[in-house]
Order: C-alpha cells, then sequence, then structure tokens
C-alpha cells in the first residue's frame, strides 16, 4: 500500500511517515502543496494524505483538481480543529474522509484501513445497470443515457450500493456504514447532502426518498 503525504510541518510529516513505515505502508512526504499535486498526479499512490493549509496550493484545490482530472484514489483530509468550515469544504471538493488536528496515530491508522478496506473490497466491481443508469465503479463514471457523469468517490460508493438494491429502501445506517465507514466522524445527515448531489448530477428522478428510513433507485425509470 503506497502512500502520499502531503503535509508541511516537516515534524509531523516525518513523525507520521516513521509510524506508516512501522506498520507497513510505503511512504513519500512532499512539503508543499505544488509537488503534492503533482506526485498525486502520478498515480502511483493508493491512498493521499494531504494537510489543508500548505504552501503552494491548499488542500481543496489539490482535491478539487485530482477529481477534475477522473483521479478517484481515497484521499484522507487533515484539518485544524479551529476551523469546521474546512471539513466541509474538503468533503464538498471529493475529499473521502477527515482527521481533525490534533489526532491519535491509532485513529491515523484506523482511518487508512478504513480507506484502504474500502478501495479494496467495495471498488472492484464492473459495470452496473439499473434504472437507466450504466456505472463504472472503478472509474466512477455513470451514464444518464444522454451523457457521462463524473462522480466523487462517496458519491459513486452511494450510488452503487442503490443500484445493487434497486427497487428495495437502504436505510440510512446502512448506507452511512458502507459509504462512510463504521470509524467515520461524519454525521448520518451528510446522506442528505450526498443525495442531493447525486440528484442534480444524474438529472433523472430516479432516486426516491422514504422519510425517516432512507432512499431506494426506481427501477421504472429503467430505458436500458
Ligand atoms: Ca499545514
Amino acid at each position: 500500500m503506497k502512500v502520499l503525504l502531503v503535509e508541511d510541518e516537516v515534524k509531523l510529516a516525518n513523525a507520521l511517515a516513521q509510524i506508516l513505515k512501522r506498520h507497513g505502508y510505503q511512504v513519500d512526504v512532499v512539503y508543499d502543496g505544488d509537488q503534492g499535486l503533482e506526485m498525486a498526479e502520478s498515480g502511483l499512490y493508493d491512498l493521499i494524505v494531504l494537510d489543508r493549509m500548505l504552501p503552494g496550493k491548499d488542500g481543496v484545490t489539490i482535491i478539487k483538481e485530482l477529481r477534475r482530472q477522473g483521479m478517484h484514489r481515497p484521499v484522507l483530509f487533515l484539518t485544524a480543529k479551529d476551523a469546521p468550515a474546512d471539513r466541509v469544504e474538503g468533503l464538498d471538493a471529493g475529499a473521502d474522509d477527515y482527521l481533525i488536528k490534533p489526532f491519535s496515530t491509532e485513529e491515523l491508522l484506523a482511518r487508512l484501513r478504513a480507506l484502504s478496506r474500502r478501495k479494496d473490497k467495495e471498488f472492484v466491481d464492473t459495470t452496473l445497470r439499473a434504472a437507466g443508469l450504466t456505472l463504472d465503479p472503478l472509474k466512477g463514471e455513470v451514464s444518464n443515457g444522454t451523457e457521462v457523469i463524473q462522480l466523487t468517490v462517496k458519491e459513486t460508493l452511494l450510488l452503487e450500493l442503490l443500484m445493487r438494491h434497486r427497487g428495495q429502501v437502504v436505510p440510512k445506517e446502512l448506507i452511512f456504514e458502507r459509504v462512510w465507514g463504521y470509524d467515520s466522524d461524519s454525521e448520518l445527515g451528510n446522506i442528505d447532502l450526498y443525495i442531493h448531489y447525486l440528484r442534480k448530477k444524474l438529472k433523472v428522478p430516479c432516486i426516491k426518498t422514504v422519510r425517516g428510513i432512507g432512499y431506494y433507485l426506481q427501477e421504472d425509470a429503467d430505458v436500458s
């Protein structure tokens, strides 16, 4: 498992790199955003740990740029405790999870394990078809019949889950567990936000709400 660590606090970055190496990760460290983006773009890394505040390009700009290029490797976003808006901004930009500084190494390792599990298990299946949509979970691309739409990692996982359970209500708790993971600090409320993003992107009204319970993909919108 190759990790790219982009963090400008040199002492912290080097300490984290040592810890990750001791736990079996291969780690490359960069201390500024411009070089961070360049190395992340190489596609050589399985996971990217990205600080918010960096010299050169900041963390949010880097995630946005990677996702724009269709790069869907998991990104763990590091943010400062006193800036809660950064978390939302990071997730909106396409980060998969975040950690608030200061954090324990145990927590960092747990988050990385969760992200790599997700990468290994839930991200390997081939094309899914339901409700007129064709999803390539590996690329994070979905076609609605008229256009191909690029999704973020979380949007992809969310749509994949709904497509696998097409016609059945998927409870919010299950969505949370599968898309965010048990050890996530996110709240259930984030699901509504991501459903909103998905609906906006898909442009077809196939995701239905069951108030207070969850969501389902309506099969009769199927045109394929
Ligand atoms: Ca920083």
